[in-house]
């Protein structure tokens, strides 16, 4: 269950860059998640609302917005969403292309509870 480890680096990193700001706590974490990435998002909340617990982020929800797979295709240039396991190219039929988007996992923003904007 690999949404655990994706969850723990959230965590990690998120209590890092509240301690850099002072300590407080956070209300809401924003995230990009790369369609690639194929995180099961009941799963990620609950391995988040497990790790949270007695960190910074405990009483912090977790939003995200997924970002669509893009890949181009080292043949012919054209870049195509792909719809399955096998990335063959819409245009030409070359199989395997090189990701565009859709490897995403970051941070956006991290709220901080009380009001607080955090500078
Ligand atoms: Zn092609």
């Amino acid at each position: 269950m690999h949404e655990f480890s994706i969850a723990e680096a959230i965590v990690r990193t998120s209590e890092e860059v509240l301690r850099a700001n002072g300590g407080g706590r956070a209300e809401k974490v924003q995230l990009r998640i790369g369609e690639l990435r194929q995180v099961v998002p009941d799963a990620l909340t609950f391995a988040f609302d497990i790790l949270k617990e007695n960190t910074l982020l405990a009483d912090a929800s977790l939003e995200w917005e997924t970002v669509p797979a893009q890949v181009r295709c080292r043949s012919c240039g054209m870049e195509y969403h792909p719809k399955d396991v096998f990335w063959e190219c819409p245009s030409c039929g070359a199989i395997g292309a090189e990701v565009v988007a859709g490897e995403e996992l970051e941070i956006v923003s991290i709220t901080l509870a009380g009001g607080s904007d955090g500078n």
